[in-house]
């Protein structure tokens, strides 16, 4: 959809639609090919935001090639970021096994990806550094779309497209029951 009003470069308050794909250290880890383009709303930390910076001003059609430092990204690696648990405050469906990630959400009610980093006699480790901490970023992107956001996703500072489900789909309420989850829609 192309209205007359829709913005012409990205800029804060544009709903930016855009291929990626990522590589880390040589390897391909993540690309909208073969999928749906990532969709997301500028000036809102969405993405990371050594990427985010570097969109400001680009056109529908444009391609960029965007290296983001660790610190841009995801962030160093925290060593102060592993928590150790018992075995039994795990709920039985969730395998106790090296390298399985969780998310799990915290008392702001912010969600936390881990991952588990040891298991050792009743003790399970987790490292709740993003899997990219650490890493630098070499983004190739290409704008296929601007557009104005609804007031809605403008007041929740992301985008309501069709497959977006504000997290509540991959948290798991069972494992940490702190907090209610806030029901924005
Ligand atoms: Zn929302």
């Amino acid at each position: 959809m192309n209205e007359i009003n829709d913005p012409t470069v990205v800029a804060d308050d544009v709903v930016v639609t855009m291929e990626y794909t990522l590589t880390v250290n040589g390897e391909v880890i993540d690309s909208s090919e073969g999928t749906d383009p990532l969709e997301f709303l500028q000036g809102y930390q969405n993405i990371v935001p050594g990427l985010e910076r570097e969109l400001y001003g680009m056109k529908v059609g444009q391609s960029k090639k965007i290296s983001v430092s660790p610190a841009d990204g995801y962030g160093e690696v925290d060593m102060d970021a592993f928590l150790e648990i018992s075995r039994s405050e795990f709920p039985d469906d969730i395998p106790l096994e090296l390298g399985v990630e969780l998310d799990l959400r915290d008392e702001d009610g912010e969600i936390m990806s881990a991952t588990i980093s040891k298991v050792e006699g009743d003790m399970v480790q987790l490292d709740l550094n993003h899997p990219l901490a650490g890493e630098t970023l070499d983004f190739e992107v290409k704008v296929v779309g601007l557009r104005s956001p609804t007031e809605e996703e403008l007041e929740h500072g992301h985008v309501h497209g069709h497959d977006h489900d504000d997290y509540d789909e991959d948290f798991d309420e069972e494992f940490i029951d702190a907090v209610d989850a806030e029901d924005e829609e």
